[in-house]
């Protein structure tokens, strides 16, 4: 597409971020009216991966499109600021095979990738006692590993069956929209271990806890999690090698979103948070904090819960509303603590860990490419997450670092900095890694999740039937997005 985009517009990149002084959004129509802005083929709400996709793929059609973004910054759940010259991911930071979506659009912006550090010892922090395992294992040394491992091959098929366009139509969708996956849990394990461990991915993968969420809504995002040619499947989910924490991104995912806003240029208005969207006779009014657009059609690219803070007139069809008054974003914060060397690597320490005490239970090496700094990751997620949120922050990093410590020895304890990031607290985000769906609600409300409303299209990574919840998912949402609303063009 950038050989379509002009230059004067490349030059243009510079003008996004010096953006003019706010309007209020009060009488900003009237005055963009006088102003006879010009009317937009496609509005799109929100500068993430999925709006920024949308965008993309309109300019390339030769579309009048303009991207108005609430923050102050664009990629949404990707940032990666810098931290005493390390750059750190606090959003989103892996990619994996079968996610050929991002693949793509990196090596076409030319942001290089590089595998997650998977060598060593990892941590099984279990009952007290500390054991070290193999990171290559499969899974943990746990005595209830077998039983584990059953129940992991038991949601594969079941995952593989549920199709990824209407999961609310499969045969046992009921049944599966019916239960938590806590009560599955517990109807087919009995070892302490395997609920432990299932508690554990759970967290991982949808930072919320096994009473939180759908068993087919869990099912869905296991056959949402491969391509076109590739079932779905709930191991490439929590795997690294050659599963979704496979690999990194150089420079940190938010390139992405950076180059691809810088090729967009002028068309991406910062500090532009939608208030509303107001539909009437054949065009759309889109009134932001830096004014109102006018525009053929729109697309909204936020989050299902966020899309809820957006006055819409005509008001949304009550399936829509319901719908996203029942689509809770997850709970994770994000800590990172920085060392001059990644140290655990001489002692044969991978620094992944598996642990049962709060609040971090999850640890990755996330050092950078070149090893010129030590990175440790660990995730709250879930029920620790919500614990965390209501501790101080010092009392907060004194029991990170008290993990650290624990699981990777003394040195951990005494980082260079600590970073953390807690996406609930995050206006436009309000909780990660993305969306989750509670039962009752796909077979409920499901046709609404991408049926449009008049002239506005929905987006985003829970909109997404391939790698649903993810950077991938959230490219292909956009894709879709921009297609349907050029076929109404
Ligand atoms: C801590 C964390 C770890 C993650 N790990 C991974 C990972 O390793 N791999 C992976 O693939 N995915 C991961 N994810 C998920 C991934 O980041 C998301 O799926 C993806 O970035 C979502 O993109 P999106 O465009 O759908 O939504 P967002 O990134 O949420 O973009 C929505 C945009 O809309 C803006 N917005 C909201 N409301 C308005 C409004 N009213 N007006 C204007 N703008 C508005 C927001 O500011 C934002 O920029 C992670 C996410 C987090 C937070």
């Amino acid at each position: 597409m950038s050989e379509k985009i002009s230059r004067r517009r490349l030059v243009q990149a510079g003008a996004v971020a010096a953006a003019g002084a706010a309007l209020p959004a009060a009488g900003a129509e009237a005055k963009n009216r006088r102003k006879k802005k010009p009317v937009q083929d496609v509005v799109v709400v929100g500068a993430g991966l999925a709006g920024l996709m949308a965008a993309r793929q309109l300019a390339a059609k030769g579309r009048k499109v303009k991207v108005l973004e609430a923050r102050g910054r664009v990629g949404g759940r990707t940032y990666s600021p810098k931290h005493g010259g390390v750059t750190l991911d606090v959003g989103g930071q892996w990619l994996g095979p079968t996610q050929d979506k991002v693949a793509a659009l990196a090596d076409k912006l030319g942001v290089q990738t590089f595998k997650t550090y998977w060598e060593g010892q990892a941590v099984y922090q279990r009952n007290g006692s500390r054991t070290l395992f193999n990171v290559t294992s499969p899974i943990p040394p746990d005595p209830d590993a077998a039983e584990t491992l059953n129940l992991v091959l038991q949601l594969e098929s079941m995952g593989a069956g549920i199709s990824r366009s209407e999961p609310w139509k499969d045969a046992n969708a009921d049944l599966y929209d019916g239960q938590t996956f806590e009560t599955f849990k517990l109807a087919n394990t009995t070892g302490e271990g395997a609920r432990f461990l299932t508690d554990l991915a759970t967290n991982a993968v949808w930072a919320c806890e096994p009473r939180d969420i759908s068993l087919l809504h869990l099912l869905f995002y296991i056959s949402s999690a491969g391509n076109e040619t590739t079932p779905g499947s709930f191991i490439r989910l929590t795997s690294t090698t050659e599963g979704a924490q496979d690999s990194r991104f150089v420079g940190g995912s938010q390139q992405l979103s950076i180059r691809m806003a810088k090729q967009l240029g002028s068309r991406v208005q910062l500090n532009a948070p939608v208030r509303q969207i107001r539909q009437e006779k054949g065009l759309c009014y889109v009134t932001s904090d830096k004014g109102t657009w006018r525009a053929r059609q729109v697309i909204v690219a936020v989050p299902p819960a966020v899309s809820a803070f957006i006055d819409y007139d005509p008001i949304l069809p009550s399936d829509r509303a319901q719908l996203i008054q029942r689509f809770p974003q997850g709970n994770a914060i994000k800590v990172q603590a920085i060392y001059d060397t990644p140290f655990w690597r001489e002692e044969g320490l991978s620094g992944y860990v598996n642990s049962d005490e709060g609040p971090v239970k999850l640890m990755y090496d996330n050092s950078p490419h070149d090893g010129s700094a030590g990175v440790l990751l660990g995730f709250i997620e879930g029920q620790e997450a919500r614990l965390a949120g209501r501790m101080s922050p010092a009392a907060r990093k004194a029991a990170v670092l008290a993990n650290f410590k624990k699981t990777i020895g003394n040195a951990a304890g005494s980082p260079k900095a600590y970073v953390e990031k807690n996406w609930a607290e995050e206006e436009w985000t309000r909780g990660c890694y993305g969306g989750f769906l509670p039962p009752g609600v796909l077979t409920g409300f499901g046709p609404a999740l991408r049926k449009p409303h008049g002239r506005i299209h929905w987006a985003g990574t829970e909109h997404a039937e391939i790698w649903n919840g993810y950077m991938d998912g959230a490219l292909r949402s956009g894709e879709d997005a921009a297609r349907a609303a050029l076929a109404r063009l």
